[in-house]
């Protein structure tokens, strides 16, 4: 078993002092070992190497952090006003920036994106959304109400709903966005007054550790963000089935998510979910073509097309298919594929093996049922996890690569002359996460926004993310929206009070 970190020194300077030594879970503010004292190798999928070993939670482990978060929760952190738990969140906004390039490495080098990528998505994201939610701790409130009850009359009330938060939340998140997916978890979690038990995904534990410390040092109490990495199927299992934990939220497969609500049964603990997706991405005959190919590449090229709202569908007007095929082609043809700590890096290693195996089977499946790559289409040969940007065309309605979730840089393009086929084709999929329209016809835009049923539509623009924005999925995309105010809804209960007159 390899022993020390084998990235590269030099390009890892930011990160480097943290990458030291084994690391511990977080529980109750201290650094600990693994109550089994097991760890397990995290890989930089850039070079297939061993990037750190990590302290591997189970149920155990868990169990402690639920206790921790349950007396910070009755303790210090409902001790402290809304204003006071704001700035703490504001804080921790502020220390991801001044850490960016750090937290960016550390991403970088975990899930093989461009750290180009990560600080100007995933930290830049991550910070704003510690600023937003730190601005709701001070504006929770219930409303007042004027009862009339049919069966007391001439009875007077006064009423009002007050919003509490739950208690202790499980979170479990994935790998595509690791710091960004902390941050959506943790920052409405904190702003209603919840505490924590994290689990990141076992291939990219390393950022929320970080975001872990970071949370101590902008002053949110000991026990209150208790982060602990390990596997889905312990650490991740015992936080779904847990008594103690009152809400669950998680981020990852339609099928996991699945099993979280069942294991949620157990003391009916709230859960939502955000879950996979097979987004159609739509260009009229009337679009700006040139914009709109580049938004379908955008659209799916991203983060290596390992995004779960990625444009993965690309249905094309009749007239303009040759073109865009061939515009998004190019674009593929021109992305530059490399190391995530290379500066001219466009795009990084998928994240681990098995993903490489799921991309890679997609692409030889989708040639067996007689589709054509028209760019891409094959694995880099290299050490590490790459692949090619590809675009493939000939699939049918049928075809896995049309229905099933590939999590890659692969886009399926699609030929329509019929708008309201084009809508039941767009709406032909168990998922419901995100579209995109490219059109100059504002009334057409809008009507399609309003036939697709998606959590995001996206018109003449493809992948905004902002704090302010709420993000989810129709269907089995998922349960709950993240981001906005929406998500505040997660992490409370609402009390109705009713005093006589
Ligand atoms: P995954 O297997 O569902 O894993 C997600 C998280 O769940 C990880 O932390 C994982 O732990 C944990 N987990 C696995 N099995 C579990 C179990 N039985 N009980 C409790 N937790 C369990 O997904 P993935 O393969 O890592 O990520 C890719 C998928 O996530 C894609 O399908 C994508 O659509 C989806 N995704 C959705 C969104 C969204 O916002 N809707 C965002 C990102 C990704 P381990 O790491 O140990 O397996
Ligand atoms: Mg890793």
């Amino acid at each position: 078993m390899a022993t020390t970190t084998d990235a590269p020194a030099t390009a890892a300077r930011h990160a480097a002092g943290f990458l030291q030594g084994t690391k511990q879970l977080l529980i109750d503010g201290e650094w600990v070992d693994a109550a089994s004292g097991k760890t397990f190798e995290t890989i930089d999928p850039g070079t297939g190497k061993v990037l750190a070993h990590v302290a591997e939670a189970d149920a155990e482990d868990v169990d402690r952090a639920v206790a921790a978060a349950r007396r910070a929760f009755t303790g210090p952190w409902s001790k402290m006003s809304p204003s006071e738990r704001g700035r703490a969140i504001h804080r921790l906004g502020d220390l991801v920036m001044e850490h960016a390039e750090e937290l960016a490495e550390l991403d970088s080098l975990d899930n093989g994106k461009p750290k180009a990528v990560a600080q100007a998505a995933d930290v830049a994201l991550a910070a704003d959304l510690f600023w937003y939610m730190a601005g709701w701790a001070t504006k929770l409130k219930g409303g007042t109400v004027n009862p009339s009850v049919p069966y007391l009359p001439g009875a007077e009330f006064h009423a009002y709903t007050l919003r509490e938060p739950l208690g202790v939340v499980g979170q479990i998140i994935p790998w595509n966005f690791p710091l960004l997916m902390a941050a959506w978890k943790i920052g409405p979690a904190l702003t209603t007054g919840n505490t924590i038990v994290l689990k990141p995904a076992e291939q990219t534990p390393l950022s929320a550790l970080r975001l872990g410390e970071l949370a101590l040092e902008a002053g949110i109490p000991a026990g209150v963000l208790n982060v602990v990495p390990g596997f889905g199927e312990t650490a991740g299992a015992a936080i779904s089935a847990h008594d103690g934990i009152d809400k669950v939220a998680f981020t990852g497969s339609t099928e996991v998510g699945k099993m979280i609500a069942r294991a949620a049964t157990g003391n009916l603990k709230r859960v939502s979910l955000e879950l996979g997706g097979k987004s159609p991405n739509i260009i009229f005959d009337d679009a700006d073509v040139d914009a709109a190919i580049a938004g379908a590449a955008q659209g799916i090229f991203f983060n290596q097309g390992e995004v779960c709202s990625a444009g993965s569908r690309l249905y094309v007007a009749q007239e303009h298919f040759d073109q865009v095929v061939e515009g998004v082609s190019a674009a593929a043809n021109g992305i530059k594929v490399g190391y995530g700590l290379d500066a001219d890096t466009e795009m990084g290693p998928l994240v681990s093996q098995e993903q490489f195996d799921r991309v890679t089977g997609y692409m030889a499946q989708g040639r067996e049922q007689g589709a054509t790559p028209t760019a891409g289409g094959n694995a880099i040969q290299r050490d590490g996890y790459y692949v090619e940007p590809t675009v493939i065309t000939g699939a049918d309605a049928s075809h896995a690569i049309v229905r099933e979730e590939v999590f890659g840089p692969v886009i399926a393009a699609l030929p329509f002359s019929d708008v309201d086929d084009l809508a039941r084709q767009a709406n032909d999929s168990h998922y419901g996460l995100a579209a995109g329209v490219w059109t100059r016809d504002v009334s057409k835009a809008h009507q399609l926004a309003k036939r697709i049923q998606a959590g995001t539509v996206h018109i003449n623009t493809y992948h905004v993310f902002a704090a302010e924005l709420p993000f989810g999925g129709y269907k089995q995309s998922g349960w709950g929206r993240e981001m906005g105010e929406e998500v505040l809804n997660n992490y409370q209960e609402t009390k109705s009070v009713i005093v006589a007159l």
